[in-house]
């Protein structure tokens, strides 16, 4: 593996390998791009197969972090981080602390999270070396849980695509078919159950089926039916790649407006393939992304109602990637990814004549 072709193929600005020998850290951290700010995105713990594979993993979801937040219109890069290690065996006070170090090297060029395979209660060692770290429970004077405002975000989004399909933006007897009733998936499930929305869930977890069952109204089918149940909007809240060419020809769907990351399991053959059916896609990623501002409104200062009114705003993004998606003839994961790189552009423009 070249490791600057790698770079240079995402173009990344910097990529740091952290070692500490006394707790045996091995760290990689990515700052793809900081153009619009300070470049943030959570710290990922994992087994992983290879030293390849890490620095693979973290230099892809550092861009993907870099495009979520410029598509939100906030004033972030994206980074991301990931420790190599098995967080069930190597997890320690001396190793978060070892990478809190790290993070505060970089004098705030990269502000970290808790991400798969790490917590908060990991995130308080890291924040014992560092500042530069988001995501605190409300406890101890953060923005606590962003599933709420997830939710919150994913319902506006979701609003948008029905008044692009429907011309009316109220969800009220339309039928939702929710594949995962976890923390985002339950949230959702409450907000369309008070709009009047029929709702139709899954989950392979019975206990939490049988919650928005009794508490919503909700309908339940198995987990692989979800793919077939006759709904207006599909919204995937548990995992990716489950928009693919084995569920596609299932869809008698209208909208895919979920929460789940990455479920386009090959962006350019799955995103066309729903255009072919007449689905209106909303980008995974921008329709998910109350959590990320709700994590950027705790470091401007919390204000939960500033918040969530942001999250409500992922509303007017999603009508401005559809109106690019017509516009241009491309599908709406495409113009999500245009609207994102010309905003940084732009301001890349900007900053460079105020140096000139
Ligand atoms: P979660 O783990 O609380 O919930 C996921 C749910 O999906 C669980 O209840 C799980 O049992 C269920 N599930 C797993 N496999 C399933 C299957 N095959 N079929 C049906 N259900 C299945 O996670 P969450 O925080 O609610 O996040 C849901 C998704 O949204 C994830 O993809 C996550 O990455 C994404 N997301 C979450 C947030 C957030 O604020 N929590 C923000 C952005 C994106």
């Amino acid at each position: 593996m070249v490791v600057f072709d790698e770079i240079d193929m995402r173009g990344h600005e910097q990529v740091v390998f952290c070692r500490d020998y006394t707790s045996g850290l091995k760290a990689i951290i990515a700052i793809h791009n900081t153009v619009l700010g300070p470049a943030l995105g959570g710290t990922r713990m994992w087994n992983f197969k290879s030293e390849e594979d890490a620095l693979k993993d973290v230099l892809r979801l550092s861009r993907g972090m870099t495009y979520k937040a410029a598509a939100a219109g906030l004033n972030l890069g994206g980074g991301k981080a990931v420790i190599i290690g098995d967080p069930k065996k190597d997890k320690s006070e001396l190793l978060f602390r070892a990478f809190g170090r790290f993070v505060e090297s970089l004098g705030g060029r990269y502000i970290t999270a808790e991400d798969v395979g790490t917590s908060v209660e990991d995130m308080e060692y890291v924040r014992m070396e560092t500042d530069y770290v988001t995501g605190i429970p409300v406890e101890f004077g953060g923005s606590g849980d962003p599933s709420p405002v997830t939710a919150l975000g994913t319902f506006h989004g979701m609003k948008a695509c029905v008044e692009e399909v429907f011309g009316t933006d109220s969800l009220k007897d339309i039928t939702v078919a929710v594949q995962g009733v976890g923390h985002v998936g339950y949230y959702l499930c409450e907000l369309l159950h008070k709009e009047g929305a029929k709702i139709t869930v899954t989950d392979i977890d019975a206990d939490k089926v049988k919650k928005v069952v009794d508490e919503f109204g909700a309908k339940s089918v198995k987990p692989d039916e979800i793919y077939d149940v006759d709904a207006e909007i599909f919204s995937p809240s548990a995992l990716g790649g489950i928009i693919n060419k084995d569920t596609i020809p299932k869809f008698k769907f209208k909208i895919i407006a979920g929460a789940a990351n990455n479920q386009l399991a090959i962006e350019k053959v799955d995103g066309p393939a729903l255009v072919e059916k007449n689905i209106l896609y909303a980008p995974d990623y921008v329709i998910n992304a109350g959590g990320l501002i709700n994590v950027y409104n705790e470091l401007e200062g919390y204000n939960r109602e500033k918040a969530l009114n942001q999250a409500k705003s992922i509303y007017n993004i999603l009508k401005k990637i559809f109106q690019i998606s017509k516009e241009e003839n491309i599908p709406t994961y495409e113009a999500s990814n245009r609207l994102a790189e010309r905003r940084i552009e732009s301001l890349r423009k900007i900053k460079s004549n105020y140096i000139l």
